[in-house]
C-alpha cells in the first residue's frame, strides 16, 4: 500500500509537530491513526482507479463562474465501495480514543451512513470540530467522506484556474475553510478546505463565511506567527498563519491541529468555528 507523496508529507509533518508540541500528544496520536486509516483507504481507491474518471474530466467553467463546486455527492460514486470497513475502523477508533459514545443499538445500516455523509457534504460543514454533539455515526460518516473528497481534490484542484474563483468555500467540494495563510505578496490569502484539504486563493480582507467586508478584526498570537480573524457580522473565526516574513514550508492540515489552543480560546469567547 503506497501513500501519495502528499499524504506521506502530512504524516511526516504530523510526526514533527508531535515532537514540537508534546502537550498535544493525545491529539496527534489520534490523528496519526486516523490519517493512516484514511490514507490507506485512499491508496486503495487510487489503485482501483475509483475516481480515475475525474483525471480526464474537464473543469466546468460555468460552475466556476457561478460558485458551484466541481464535484457533486453522486460524482464520488460511494454506492459500490468497501467503505463499510473504513466506517467500522473509524468508528472503533472514535469510541476507543475520543469522548464519542458508542451507539446504543447495533451498527448503523449503510443507507444511514450514506444519508449522513450526504447531509454533511451538502451543508458544507467541516468533517470534525464543528461543535456538533459527539455522535459516532455522524462523525464517522463524515470521516468516511474524506478520502473520496481528497482524491477528487487531487485530480481536480491543480487544473482549476485560481483567478476564476473568488469564493469563501472550496471550489472542489464546497467545504468551508478551517485555516488560512496570509502572504506578503501578492495580496491574497490561501484558504484550506476543512474537508478535502484543497487550498485556494481568497482576497486579503473580508469574511469567507458570510462575505462581509466590514466589521473584521484580527488578534495576533504572542509569537506573532498566527492571527485569529473574527467577523462581528456572523460571529465566526478563522485561524491564520502569518507568512509575510517567512517562506518556510508549512503543512496546513497539520497547522490546523497544532493551533488547537486558538480554537479553545476563540470558542471560550463565543466565536463560532463554522
Ligand atoms: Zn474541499
Ligand atoms: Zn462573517
Amino acid at each position: 500500500m503506497r501513500f501519495s507523496p502528499q499524504d506521506q508529507n502530512i504524516l511526516e509533518h504530523l510526526c514533527r509537530a508531535g515532537a514540537a508540541h508534546p502537550h498535544l500528544d493525545t491529539l496527534f496520536h489520534f490523528y496519526e491513526q486516523l490519517f493512516q486509516i484514511q490514507f490507506a483507504f485512499k491508496a486503495r481507491l487510487r489503485e482501483d482507479r475509483h475516481l480515475g474518471y475525474l483525471e480526464e474530466k474537464d473543469i466546468d467553467p460555468e460552475r466556476l463562474a457561478s460558485g458551484i463546486p466541481q464535484v457533486s455527492f453522486d460524482d464520488l460514486r460511494m454506492e459500490a465501495s468497501p467503505w463499510i470497513d473504513l466506517y467500522g475502523d473509524i468508528a472503533a477508533l472514535l469510541i476507543r480514543d475520543t469522548e464519542c459514545l458508542a451507539p446504543d443499538n447495533r451498527e448503523p445500516q449503510p443507507e444511514t451512513i450514506l444519508a449522513q455523509a450526504l447531509e454533511i457534504f451538502t451543508s458544507k460543514v467541516p468533517l470534525v470540530g464543528s461543535g456538533q454533539p459527539a455522535d459516532v455515526t455522524r462523525t464517522a460518516s463524515g470521516l468516511v467522506l474524506a478520502p473520496y473528497l481528497q482524491l477528487a481534490c487531487e485530480h481536480l484542484m491543480p487544473r482549476i484556474t485560481q483567478s476564476a474563483w473568488h469564493r469563501g468555500h472550496c471550489p472542489v467540494c464546497g467545504g468551508a475553510p478551517s485555516f488560512a495563510v496570509v502572504h506578503a505578496e501578492p495580496d491574497f490569502r490561501t484558504l484550506l478546505c476543512s474537508r478535502c484539504n484543497g487550498e485556494w486563493r481568497f482576497r486579503r480582507m473580508g469574511c469567507p463565511f458570510c462575505m462581509e467586508r466590514d466589521h473584521q478584526t484580527y488578534y495576533p498570537t504572542e509569537s506573532g506567527d498566527y492571527r485569529l480573524y473574527v467577523c462581528e457580522a456572523c460571529r465566526r473565526y478563522l485561524k491564520s498563519l502569518d507568512m509575510q516574513e517567512s517562506d518556510s514550508e508549512r503543512c496546513l492540515p497539520v497547522e490546523t491541529l497544532s493551533t488547537v489552543s486558538m480554537d479553545l480560546a476563540a470558542r471560550e469567547k463565543g466565536w463560532l468555528f463554522f
